[in-house]
């Protein structure tokens, strides 16, 4: 048994303006809603995964969806971020 690596931060609220590396885009950004430094991710990351989970919550709007998180993820990456499949424009 090694050491303790679980247990996501809860002693870590958002805190201001910490610096972190989105785990999607790889991009130096802060929590700035509380939400997406939560999850790691930049606010475009974030929003793209939110989008992403409308594809697989609602079938029926997924072209929808898929359009605004490539978006999403296209604005990352326009901003700095690397994410494959994706070209900074
Ligand atoms: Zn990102």
């Amino acid at each position: 048994m090694a050491n303790q690596l679980g247990g996501m931060a809860h002693s870590r609220f958002k805190r201001g303006s910490a610096v972190f590396k989105c785990i999607h885009c790889t991009r130096r950004t802060r929590d700035t809603n509380g939400d997406n430094g939560k999850a790691q991710m930049c606010e475009d990351c974030y929003e793209g995964s939110m989008q992403e989970n409308g594809m697989s919550d609602s079938p029926e709007f997924a072209a929808q969806y898929e359009a605004d998180m490539r978006a999403c993820y296209q604005a990352a990456v326009n901003k700095g971020g690397v994410i494959a499949g994706y070209t900074k424009q």
